[in-house]
């Protein structure tokens, strides 16, 4: 099958092809630990997880990594980003969002990233995305790769590629990678100031280029520092993810990497440099996918607006006033094509919900007419083969949901095969747990226990023909988020997911 994905370093669509048959190696930007992940760095992340199941669906093996950066990149120093992740912390207990106790001392950045790196594997894992059940093995740590950052920039000293200026930090040179820029369009000539993003530039005038970046700033006084040929310190932010894609990928150049559009620029343009000034070769990854920001009902998420949501204010009801499925945020963070800005809307929830419920609904269909049996399917199946053919044109996920749509109405008069058919769909969508994949916790739609309790009483109810009673216990299903449905003899109720 013919894959297309846009590339970022040619600006076009370019045919797919691994430098290994049949494997893709393939690296993220993973979240930075400080604070929870909200829905936007969720749906850039989920937009890798959709790229990789794909490429599994078509028969590769695809290893995937990403990063936690627990080390803290600098605004405008250390004593700012602490205070900013303390202050943060404050305000998370403020609002409920962590529990009194949780991080016993929030100017500790080290239990601050691991109450942060849990709680995003918690939220990533009910999502669905898969590089988060491989933690530890594919979600590596900043923090435990410092030797591998301090060998790195030797490296790049040694290869003529970064300096120690006068005041003793270690800055990488821009002048001796000429194409730095190529990913960007921010060519040298065109940079006016520092190419140091997040990480503190203070010291300008100490840099042979404006845009060279920092990769080590020796600092006594700093909360997380190590021992260095440049004394004690800390490394830069980008210098992170180049050590951690060569250790674990095992491989100079590597398949794909992805990150959101906000990285393109220092950040990925930082990365090529290092890595490609590291190894010699000409590229670090052959193709470099990014996906669009995420708005909400039309806007740019931010906290002054107040429609700053992470994933867990929508599973526990704060976005839209009643809890929503981890499946449901699933569906509707990878519902659009991850090249156009994502418009977050409750209206958007409640669509996915019903596609959701009625994938569900199908499958018990299936499973209870096919009785046990389970055909065998592959990707000369029709079905399966138009809907990764969508997919295989630059992940054209409308495409494929239109696919599927199509075939949820088809009559299915071979249950056996329509089972398999939707579990191959949903290794790609994992709305519900296949073979340990996909949204843990997943329920089907069905009732708990005390919702049955419920019911039951509700049935006794109005067979003693007591309806006050029946209306009543009505209303209290109702609120706890079910669907009930009164009939001549029967009650029945369906747990609503959003
Ligand atoms: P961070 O934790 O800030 O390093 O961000 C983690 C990932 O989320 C990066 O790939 C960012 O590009 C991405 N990201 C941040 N904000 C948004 C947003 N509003 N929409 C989509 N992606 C985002
Ligand atoms: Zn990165």
């Amino acid at each position: 099958m013919k894959i297309n994905f846009y590339n970022s370093l040619t600006n076009q669509q370019e045919e797919f092809k691994s430098i290994q048959d049949g494997v893709v190696k393939m690296y993220s930007c993973g979240p930075t630990v400080y604070d929870f992940a909200h829905i936007g760095n969720f749906r850039s992340f989920l937009f890798g997880d959709l790229m990789r199941r794909f490429l599994e669906l078509v028969g590769y093996e695809v290893q995937h990594v990403m990063n936690i950066t627990d080390v803290g990149h600098m605004v405008e120093g250390e004593a700012d980003k602490m205070l900013a992740a303390a202050s943060r912390v404050k305000e998370n207990k403020k609002s409920g969002r962590v529990p009194e106790g949780a991080i016993e001392d929030p100017n500790d950045p080290y239990q601050i990233a691991d109450y942060y790196t849990k709680a995003f594997l918690d939220d990533a894992n009910k999502l669905g995305y898969k590089v988060a059940a491989e933690y530890p093995q594919s979600m590596p740590r900043a923090t435990d790769y410092i030797e591998g950052m301090i060998k790195m920039i030797e490296r790049l000293i040694e290869r003529g590629h970064a300096y120690v200026a006068s005041d003793g930090v270690v800055y990488y040179s821009v002048e001796s990678f000429p194409e730095y820029g190529n990913l960007s369009g921010n060519t040298m000539d065109k940079l006016q100031s520092g190419a140091g993003g997040r990480v503190s530039d203070q010291n300008q005038s100490m840099k042979k280029h404006p845009a060279d970046f920092l990769l080590w700033k020796p600092d006594q006084k700093h909360i997380m520092k190590w021992e260095s040929p440049w004394g004690v310190g800390y490394p830069g932010w980008h210098i992170e993810c180049s050590v951690m894609a060569a250790e674990k990928l095992g491989q100079d150049v590597i398949d794909i990497h992805t990150g959101g559009e906000d990285l393109i620029f220092p950040h990925h343009e930082c990365e090529i440099a290092q890595s490609c000034g590291c190894s010699g070769e000409s590229h670090f990854a052959n193709y470099w996918v990014h996906a669009r920001f995420l708005f909400v009902e039309g806007d740019k998420m931010s906290k002054s607006q107040g429609n700053f949501y992470t994933a867990r204010d929508v599973f526990e009801g704060k976005v839209t006033g009643k809890p929503v499925h981890p499946a449901v945020l699933r569906f509707e963070l990878i519902k659009s094509h991850y090249r156009s800005n994502m418009n977050f809307t409750k209206k958007g929830l409640t669509d996915s919900a019903n596609t959701v419920m009625k994938l569900i609904e199908l499958r018990q269909e299936l499973e209870s007419k096919a009785e046990g049996k389970m055909a065998e399917v592959d990707l000369s199946n029709p079905v399966l083969n138009d809907f990764a053919t969508a997919l295989a044109d630059d992940l054209n996920i409308a495409g494929a949901l239109a696919v599927m749509h199509t075939w949820i109405k088809s009559d299915h008069s071979d249950p056996a095969l329509s089972l398999a058919i939707w579990d191959k769909m949903n290794s790609v969508l994992a709305i519900a747990p296949i073979g340990g994949e996909g949204v843990s916790d997943a329920d089907d739609g069905g009732s708990d226990d005390e919702g049955e309790a419920m019911r039951l009483e509700m049935v006794a109810a109005r067979e003693a023909k007591d309806y006050a009673k029946s209306d009543e216990l009505r209303d209290k299903l109702i609120a706890a988020g079910y669907d009930v449905q009164i009939g001549k003899t029967e009650v029945t109720i369906k747990k609503k997911l959003a």
